[in-house]
């Protein structure tokens, strides 16, 4: 039985709320620095994911990628490493934490703890115009982790699914590093779910999906902060209207490409430092 609410109830409710991370400080991208950078990079590398299966690609620092829809509505779960060393790796929760739920263009992808800094930055994003619908839906998530065969074992009462997104980016990343699928596991995160379409119920809470606004020639493009390690796998959920951990949905591949950044279109562009915290933590 729920607990009865206090008399000053609606005013503890009515409290308004602050910002966790107010983002003023927050270090701002120079895009018109980075649309030059693309203006002269060229594009040395294509990778097309195929649907229910996952691909990796490496990106050199300074490079962009892009992710594009080709064929039909498609979601894509996106993980990311520093290509110089795997233990630096996407951070979602963190990301979220600075830059809300969804992320679009100007948004940072930030790396784990004790690196913390930007592994890539959106550039550009055709599905900006979206912004929130009515439910509370926006596109380009970081809070739905991952498809996996862990939690549709779990709910479907002990099937067995073998191409969740947490199978697929396994996969690749394992023909990427010669790993067994075991040991590369581990090196599966929370993905940036680009081009899904997600929010939480007002009522309830409830993480939910909705079928993607994305059609072919959308795309999103970043920039790579530090030399990248990427993996995408192409969610069996298709374009996630209805369902996924099955065979069920129509699901389409998606396109990588990759473009690198000559050197002296640089100037004194660096690449960002990894976090200043000394890491004593005060002991
Ligand atoms: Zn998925």
């Amino acid at each position: 039985m729920p607990h009865s609410p206090p008399p000053d109830a609606d005013a503890r409710r009515a409290v308004a709320p602050v910002i966790c991370y107010p983002d003023d400080t927050l270090p701002r991208p120079d895009l018109a620095l980075y649309a030059r950078f693309r203006a002269a990079a060229w594009k040395t590398d294509e990778v097309i994911v195929p649907p229910r299966e996952g691909r990796a690609f490496r990106v050199p620092v300074c490079g962009f990628f892009r992710i594009t829809c080709v064929e039909g509505p498609q979601v894509g779960d996106l993980n990311l490493w520093n290509a110089e060393n795997l233990s630096e790796r996407f951070y979602s929760g963190k990301t979220r934490a600075l830059h809300g739920t969804h992320l679009s263009t100007g948004d940072r992808l930030w790396s784990c703890f004790p690196w913390l800094r930007p592994m890539a930055t959106i550039t550009e994003d055709t599905l900006d115009w979206y912004g929130f619908d009515a439910f509370g839906g926006g596109v380009h998530d970081v809070i739905g982790t991952r498809c996996d065969p862990y939690t549709h074992y779990l709910l479907s009462g002990g099937e067995m699914y073998h191409h969740c997104c947490h199978s697929n980016l396994t996969r690749a990343i394992a023909a990427e590093t010669g790993e067994d699928v075991r040991a590369a596991e581990f090196r599966v995160h929370d993905v940036m779910n680009v081009f899904m379409c997600t929010g939480f119920t007002r009522d309830t809470g409830q993480y939910f999906m909705k079928a993607s606004p994305v059609r072919p020639g959308d795309f999103t493009e970043f920039f790579a902060e530090i030399p990248l390690l990427g993996a995408l796998s192409a969610c069996p959920g298709g374009d996630c209207s209805a369902t996924h951990s099955s065979d069920e949905a129509a699901c389409f591949p998606l396109l990588v490409e990759v473009f690198a950044t000559p050197a002296e279109a640089l100037g004194d562009w660096a690449s960002p430092p990894v976090n200043g915290y000394d890491r004593s933590h005060g002991a």
